[in-house]
């Protein structure tokens, strides 16, 4: 929620480089340093399938899902880099060669990338370090935990508020997620401590 508030703020999804150099708000995550060391801490990460949705459980990133249509990658500002990762950076090894870490041609590309595998992820590099919301909307797909929060007030309700009345640039339009058969986000949200549902609902 902090990071997604700060998103909608600025228009567009930001690096965590260029979050950190403008101090605003965001939630550290595990892989900071080693992105750091990695140099792709000025990137943009997108995934290409909704993970949630896919292996059916909660996304450990958070609650919040920004869409963007496949196109936005045809306007992006020139001198843009779209790079996609062979494996996950998190299992990168310092030994690894580029050729090891990236896909090295769109062919290649081609020939190997199969829809869900969450290993190879879109490592964007915009001069701006921005990834704008296209056409002035935000598109949000957002977990309901079926919660209380601590304040008492219901965890989807007050996450969906404070999305739509973030002050931005954009209209956040937001969907409730629906989750496939089997999912087990309910049993995982319903095992989590009230500290936990905070901090991703607020
Ligand atoms: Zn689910």
């Amino acid at each position: 929620m902090t990071t997604s508030r700060t998103f909608l703020q600025q228009g567009g999804l930001l690096s965590r480089g260029f979050v950190e150099d403008h101090g605003l708000n965001h939630t550290a995550q595990f892989s900071d340093q080693s992105d750091k060391t990695n140099g792709i801490w000025h990137r943009i990460f997108l995934d290409h399938v909704d993970i949630h949705d896919r292996a059916r459980e909660k996304n450990l990133y958070g609650p919040v899902l920004f869409q963007f249509d496949l196109n936005i990658l045809f306007t992006l500002a020139a001198r843009t880099e779209i790079l996609v990762t062979r494996k996950n950076p998190v299992h990168w090894n310092e030994r690894d060669s580029d050729s090891e870490r990236w896909f090295r041609t769109k062919d290649e590309l081609a020939r190997h990338i199969r829809f869900g595998d969450f290993g190879k992820m879109l490592v964007i590099k915009t001069p701006s370090e921005k990834l704008d919301f296209p056409n002035r909307k935000a598109l949000i797909i957002l977990d309901d935990p079926q919660r209380k929060l601590s304040s008492g007030e219901n965890a989807y309700t007050h996450a969906k508020n404070r999305l739509t009345t973030t002050a931005s640039p954009v209209n956040a339009s937001i969907e409730r997620r629906e989750c496939r058969k089997g999912c087990s986000c309910a049993k995982e949200y319903d095992e989590d401590t009230n500290e936990e549902i905070d901090v991703y609902f607020t």
